[in-house]
């Protein structure tokens, strides 16, 4: 039977239905998957070591000749054990031993000519060597190795598929990664030194060196980085040949802004600003990301940006992820701009509001709100996602913002700019996570970064502690200290282990199927997963706090499954101090603003990201008084405690970041949900020169061929990248 590239891998002779259900799991179904299908590491094992030269303790790989083989049982421990007498051709002698795999005595026959690569151990009747890989030796017809004597890869043992397995099953067809068509031009791979796409897929498998695997992975990574990078390129140039209205500059409404705030601004915020208004007034739209850590004050940076919008006669909508935060905002901004007389609405998608004038509030139904929204009579709506469903439409919007912008997916990005027809509003979007450069190069590269990297004066350290379980009594008399003095506290809690997560298979396989899914699915599908059991953490830790912990203390919780009206009470209970303690999910992760709160306790720590945690930690510290952040482990691993102690030597968000990167890896470091990129780019954003070097080409590329028409391989691979990431 012929075999090609799309041949599906159940027909082949070693792989059986058994074998190909599991190589469905991690998604290879025809032999073309397998070539992407990339060893995670290798182990050396070119040179061969004579029997005579070998020492307890040592790696080795022996070449040498089975005189015997025998299974027998420990009589003890009642295991089974395969001993091997092997010996080279200068007559030296050694004993090899493997423990429960008696098949292996059917395998190896005497005679045989086998290379064993394993660990030299030493006993009571001399050395041995402990469960060596093996590979039976051809001495007429020699056939590549494959197991050892050369470097071989390792793969992710998943779902019952070992590293040996794939090995035995990818060698032989490496051949036909001959007829894959490479789509990157020739002019790209000669400029920038990268390998054919056959060699590097078959010194990825099995490289003559391990500087050639390395060359290999980066001609990988390069493409999928060029990809990322066209497409945004492309997504930039786009928006670019669009006209937003021009709004005009107008510094006495700014200085009366200035004036009136109980704060000065800091520099960071001063030129942030500037950046924008520049923006504003051209006639392409804006299409901005303000990143700044936690407490940076990004939220009067886009005041401004509302304010300036609306005085020109321009509609401003802004949009949070959770209720609570638009409530905040709305909140927030009427009380900011109360002098202007601008009208300000809310529109949540259980609660719609108005500011009459401030701190006068109403609430009105939706069709009113959205009915004076069509016709000017309100100039700022703030909302949830709400603001996309209820296909609110503007008079005339001048300016669209999104607040905590790494909530939402790309798509509802360019939703929001579908939804209004020419001129587009302009765009400015937020993030309090903090991301290496490299990162916000990749994942936002259509959009201008401006960076607010100076926190107001006069913000206090936290002082972070990781508490272990002895001082965790401790740390709970000094909490009912703080509270008693008047302070207040949060309670966080992650997800509690849920028994799927125990099944690896299923895990894997839904674990894989995610890494492929495009980002606003993907993220849609772990939030529901992720909050039924937050909510389950929560309420038992509310049970636990409030019946034994603190009987004393009054005690609320917030999560998930409330609707927006208990949340939003709860929260201005909390804000007014009638709640002293609040257990809750991440949802107060990202923007609430307490400065009453100091302090903030995080159960199971280890299962948040760095740059996560590090926005927990930014709800205290708000306030005048010395806030504190504890952080409570349920497994207190090696890694776990390097990331941890981070927290505490970090001296911003962006610090943590890089290290939370070059700890985890890129993969790690935005969790399964988040990061909407494959694989490989994840891997090539630790090398910042591959994304350079990327970004370099995709300019190049786009500025010779804005419509690639020179490279249909390319153009094609790039339109299936896009559909990958659009689908919903
Ligand atoms: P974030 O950047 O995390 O969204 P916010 O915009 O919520 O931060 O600001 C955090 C707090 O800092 C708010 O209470 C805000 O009023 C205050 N703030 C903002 N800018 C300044 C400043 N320049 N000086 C002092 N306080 C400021
Ligand atoms: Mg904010």
């Amino acid at each position: 039977m012929p075999i090609s590239l799309q041949t599906p891998l159940v027909q082949l002779k070693k792989v059986g239905p058994k074998y190909s259900e599991r190589l469905k799991k991690v998604g290879l179904e025809t032999i073309q998957d397998l070539f992407f299908y990339l060893p995670c590491r290798y182990e050396n094992l070119t040179d061969l070591t004579p029997l005579d030269a070998i020492l307890p303790g040592q790696k080795v790989v022996i070449q040498a000749t089975v005189n015997d083989i025998l299974n027998s049982r420990s009589p003890r421990k009642r295991m089974l054990i395969t001993q091997a007498s092997v010996n080279d051709n200068l007559q030296n002698n050694l004993r090899v031993i493997w423990f429960n795999q008696p098949f292996i005595a059917k395998i190896l026959r005497p005679g045989h000519l086998v290379n064993l690569s394993g660990k030299v151990k030493l006993d009571n009747q001399g050395l041995f060597l402990s469960s060596p890989s093996y590979e039976i030796i051809d001495p007429i017809i020699p056939k590549p190795n494959v197991h050892t004597g050369r470097i071989i890869p390792i793969y992710h043992e998943t779902t019952r598929l070992s590293s040996r397995y794939l090995r035995y099953l990818i060698q032989p067809l490496l051949y036909l990664t001959n007829y894959i068509p490479d789509c990157l031009p020739s002019i790209i791979k000669q400029k920038y030194k990268l390998l054919n796409l056959d060699v590097a897929l078959k010194q990825i498998h099995f490289p003559d060196n391990l500087e050639l695997a390395q060359q290999a992975r980066q001609r990988l990574s390069f493409d999928e980085m060029l990809l990322i990078q066209l497409y945004y390129l492309k997504q930039k140039n786009r928006i670019k040949q669009l006209t937003a209205p021009s709004i005009p500059f107008d510094l006495e409404t700014i200085k009366k802004f200035v004036r009136n705030l109980p704060f000065t601004l800091t520099n960071a915020q001063r030129r942030a600003a500037w950046e924008i208004f520049q923006d504003l007034q051209k006639n392409t739209p804006m299409n901005r990301l303000i990143e700044g850590d936690v407490g940076s004050g990004k939220t009067v940076v886009a005041t401004m940006a509302a304010l300036i919008v609306s005085q020109a006669g321009y509609q401003v909508a802004i949009m949070a992820p959770t209720a609570i935060l638009a409530q905040q905002h709305f909140k927030e901004l009427s009380q900011l701009l109360k002098i202007f007389k601008i009208k300000i609405g809310l529109l949540t998608s259980d609660d719609s509001q108005i500011t009459l004038r401030f701190p006068k509030i109403t609430r009105l139904n939706k069709k009113t709100l959205l009915n004076r929204l069509s016709k000017k009579q309100i100039q700022i709506v703030i909302g949830t996602h709400a603001l996309i469903q209820e296909k609110v439409k503007l008079a005339n919007p001048g300016l669209i913002i999104i607040d905590e912008q790494h909530r939402f997916g790309v798509n509802q990005r360019s939703q929001l700019i579908r939804n209004s027809c020419q001129p587009i509003p302009h765009f400015l979007s937020m993030t309090a996570t903090p991301i290496p450069r490299s990162l916000a190069l990749t994942i936002y590269s259509d959009l201008d970064l401006s960076l607010l990297d100076e926190m107001p004066h006069g913000r206090q350290t936290i002082i972070t502690q990781i508490i272990n379980d002895q001082a965790r009594s401790a740390t709970y008399q000094f909490v009912r200290g703080q509270i008693r003095q008047g302070r207040q506290a949060f309670v966080i809690c992650p997800r509690i282990e849920s028994s799927t997560d125990k099944n690896p298979p299923q895990k894997k396989s839904y674990r894989y199927s995610l890494a492929n899914a495009p980002k606003t699915y993907r993220q849609l599908f772990c939030d529901t997963l992720l909050k039924e059991e937050e909510i389950k953490a929560v309420i038992a830790e509310y049970k636990k706090l409030s019946e034994k912990i603190f009987p004393d203390l009054k005690i609320a919780m917030l999560h998930g499954k409330l609707n927006s009206q208990e949340k939003q009470k709860i929260m201005t209970q909390f804000k007014a101090g009638k709640i002293d303690l609040l257990v809750a999910t991440s949802v107060i992760e990202v923007g609430i603003d307490v400065p009453n709160a100091t302090i903030m306790m995080i159960e199971g720590a280890e299962r948040f990201g760095l740059a996560q945690l590090h926005q927990f930690r930014g709800r205290v510290g708000r306030g005048q008084h010395q806030s504190y952040c504890f952080i409570f482990t349920t497994n207190s691993n090696q890694q776990h405690n390097q990331r941890l102690k981070a927290l505490i030597t970090a001296k911003n968000g962006f610090e943590l970041a890089e290290k939370d990167l070059e700890i985890r890896g890129p993969g790690q470091f935005f969790g399964a949900s988040q990061s909407g990129l494959p694989d490989l780019a994840m891997q090539a954003l630790s090398d910042p020169q591959i994304i350079q070097r990327a970004r370099q080409a995709a300019q190049d590329l786009l500025n010779d061929d804005p419509q690639i028409k020179k490279y249909p391989l390319l153009k094609t691979k790039l339109e299936q990248f896009r559909i990958k990431i659009h689908w919903e």
